[in-house]
């Protein structure tokens, strides 16, 4: 694969020019209609995108205008250009490699109802790889280049678990009680390091094919926990986390001195934002359904908070932010907070009969 070595090493020091400090950017990227959608005479496309601009327009002649940091269009005809994986990862994930190699924490979220794309833009298909496996494979790229030019050591460490009913499953372990069940991890709280997942396998990887074993095993796992548990993946938050350690040794009045920076990136497929079906009303099903909203409204406030905050950056009130009100939060407490860079995919259907829920999507978290 061709690459403009140049202008792909340049990025690092491509600032925020237009003066923007902001930590949180937010994109809305609509699916392509369905083979069934596409045979149903019934049903219309309501989305329309201009610019960054997305605007849904309901039966009744109302129209509803939606104005993020980019708009990622699916059809080519029209209104928009058509945004394949490439450009999306380019657009979204390739600026957070160059944060994260200047040392920043990093957190790239997709949002979205149940079959609107967000495991299609973060893990995607064979022949349309997504998100997880493009940064990766452009994170050993260019960790040559900095190996090669700054005389950087660089250490990659991946793991991968998912959030299911507020409990965290290893994608990765082997390891499995004799019950047959995965054991279910805790959080707990290092005193300077922070929130992280005890037991939880990590491993070590020097190159991108390392990586991609890695991830067919954690798709595998996550597919067979599905079957069976009434489509389980689509209740679940699946976090990929990359720990990126660059140290550099420097001589200074004789002595080697190692200076480090560790950055963590974190690549989240959230649980389908749909909001539960009335069928849904005893025991399990229900504290399963309230715990899904409860970690989405926890994130959204937590985003919200952070994104004002940064907003009034200059004076320094102290606002609480509410991590610890759900698994997921609170692991990605120190991704989050403090000098992070967190990117919002909100993935939405384009379609009359979804309209609801894509209204619902567009207005979260803000
Ligand atoms: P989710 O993870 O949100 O439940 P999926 O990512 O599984 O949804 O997407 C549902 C279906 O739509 C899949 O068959 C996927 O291939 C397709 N799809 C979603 N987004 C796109 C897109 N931007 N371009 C092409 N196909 C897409
Ligand atoms: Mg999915």
């Amino acid at each position: 694969k061709f690459r403009d070595e140049m202008t792909y090493l340049d990025m690092g020091s491509q600032e925020d020019e237009e003066g923007s400090n902001s930590s949180v950017t937010v994109a809305v990227r609509v699916r392509p209609f369905s083979q069934r959608e596409l045979a149903d005479k019934t049903v219309r496309r309501v989305v329309s995108m201009c610019g960054n601009e997305t605007t849904v327009t309901c039966d009744n002649g109302a129209v509803h205008r939606f104005a993020y940091d980019f708009s990622f269009w699916s059809f080519d005809s029209e209104n928009g250009d058509f945004a394949g994986q490439e450009l999306v990862h380019g657009r979204l994930a390739q600026p957070l490699l160059s944060r994260a190699f200047e040392g920043y924490n990093t957190c790239l979220f997709a949002y979205g109802q149940t079959g609107s794309g967000k495991s299609y833009s973060i893990m995607g298909q064979t022949n349309e790889v997504g998100i997880i496996p493009r940064f990766c494979e452009d994170l050993f790229f260019r960790a040559q280049a900095v190996r090669d030019i700054n005389q950087v050591k660089i250490s990659v460490e991946i793991s991968f678990f998912e959030i299911y009913n507020e409990k965290i499953h290893d994608l990765l372990g082997s390891s499995k009680e004799k019950s047959g069940k995965k054991p279910t991890l805790k959080v707990r709280e290092h005193p300077v390091l922070g929130p992280y997942v005890e037991g939880l396998s990590t491993f070590v990887v020097n190159s991108f094919e390392d990586v991609e074993g890695w991830i067919t095993l954690g798709n595998k796992n996550r597919a067979t926990a599905a079957t069976g548990m009434n489509d389980k993946s689509s209740r679940s938050h699946s976090v990929f986390t990359i720990v990126l350690a660059q140290t550099k040794t420097e001589m200074w009045e004789g002595h080697e001195h190692d200076h480090s920076i560790t950055s963590k990136i974190n690549l989240v497929d959230l649980a389908g934002s749909e909001r539960q079906s009335q069928a849904m009303t005893s025991g399990e099903r229900l504290r399963e359904g309230a715990n899904i909203n409860k970690s989405l409204l926890t994130l959204g406030k937590v985003i919200s908070l952070l994104s004002e905050q940064s907003a009034q950056n200059g004076k320094k009130k102290k606002t609480y932010i509410p991590y610890r009100d759900s698994v997921l939060t609170w692991l990605l407490k120190e991704s989050l907070g403090g000098n992070s860079k967190t990117t919002m995919i909100a993935t939405i259907s384009p379609a009359n009969s979804h309209i609801e829920e894509t209204l619902s999507t567009l207005r979260y978290p803000f």
